[in-house]
């Protein structure tokens, strides 16, 4: 198997593009598609200071190597949810790539201990709220990661959601009807009021095979197991469906996603819409000054619910 551009030997194949590629080939393959993402989906341009969430996953490390590489402005933004030992090996991941290739290019590590801030870890915080430990980290991980963004005037902040999450969620808001989800699905959220940042997704257009792939060939290591407390049942079955589809019918993922993106931009110019829906309905926490649709701010309520449960 040779490589389709420069005819070497080819170390991966791409059956959804009809392609393979050698090393540096599917290096260029990889910034190509980012490339194209962020100017289709008008993410963002090279004046302007990204915030990219790292977590040692391959998706978020990979993101922050390729915007670097790109020649972008990406810091690095790290929440320590103080889950034992998988915390601390995530985090040498994330310190890792910082040391090798993010801070010898300029960037910045920014990290956010649950423990220290929010006085407990992540389960902890779970229990004392009676909540699932899933919805309460979702809750702090949103709320801290657009504070940071938008206290240290980052433009934009970026996830190393890939086009298998993509997918694999857009079936599940299909499945059930989540039309205010599917309204909102898309690479690109905008800021739609003060207080609240731009997000992005620059890895949409490709899969957790290549993404796994780019970061062994470029030799950046990550995180291979899943957070422990993963409870995501529903998307991993999702995900097996749409692989076994994917095996039989190379470029359905690509297909389903970019399709429903296509459709949907046709049918609309209604970001602008969003935008003034969201902007009717929220404002300012009176707590902590961050939009909400509620007069108090989820985070604030699970926080001040945390410290009520705390004896003395
Ligand atoms: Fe947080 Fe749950 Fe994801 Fe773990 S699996 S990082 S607890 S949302
Ligand atoms: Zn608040």
């Amino acid at each position: 198997m040779n490589c389709t551009k420069c005819k070497t030997k080819a170390v991966i194949k791409l059956p959804r593009h009809h392609a393979a590629f050698c090393k540096s080939c599917f290096t260029g393959f990889v910034h190509d598609q980012v490339a194209r993402a962020i100017k289709s989906e008008a993410m963002f341009g090279k004046d302007d200071r990204i915030v990219v969430a790292v977590s040692g996953g391959k998706d978020s490390l990979a993101l922050w190597d390729v915007l670097l590489k790109l020649g972008y402005k990406a810091d690095g933004f790290y929440v320590n949810l103080g889950i034992g030992g998988y915390s601390e090996r995530s985090y040498r991941m994330v310190q890792r790539f910082a040391e090798m290739v993010a801070v010898p290019a300029g960037a910045v590590l920014h990290t956010h201990t649950v423990e220290q801030e929010e006085g407990a870890g992540i389960k902890e915080l779970a229990q004392l709220v009676h909540r699932p430990t899933c919805s309460t980290c979702g809750t702090i991980k949103r709320y801290q990661f657009n504070r940071a963004a938008v206290e240290q005037d980052y433009d934009v902040m970026a996830t190393g959601h890939n086009l298998d999450d993509e997918a694999a969620r857009l079936l599940g808001n299909v499945l059930h009807w989540q039309e205010g989800y599917l309204e909102k699905q898309g690479p690109t959220l905008p800021a739609s009021v003060d207080g609240f940042a731009k997000k992005v997704k620059p890895l949409y257009r490709l899969s957790e095979r290549e993404l796994a792939a780019y970061c062994v060939l470029n030799k950046i290591e990550y995180i291979v197991d899943e957070c422990p407390m993963a409870q995501g049942a529903r998307t991993l079955l999702y995900k097996e469906v749409l692989n076994r589809l994917e095996t039989e019918s190379p470029g359905t993922k690509q297909y389903f996603y970019w399709g429903f993106l296509e459709t949907r931009r046709k049918q609309r110019s209604s970001s602008v819409a969003m935008t003034e829906k969201d902007q009717a309905m929220l404002h300012p926490c009176s707590t902590c000054g961050q939009p909400t649709t509620a007069e108090i701010c989820s985070y604030c309520k699970l926080m001040a619910r945390a410290k009520r449960e705390v004896p003395g």
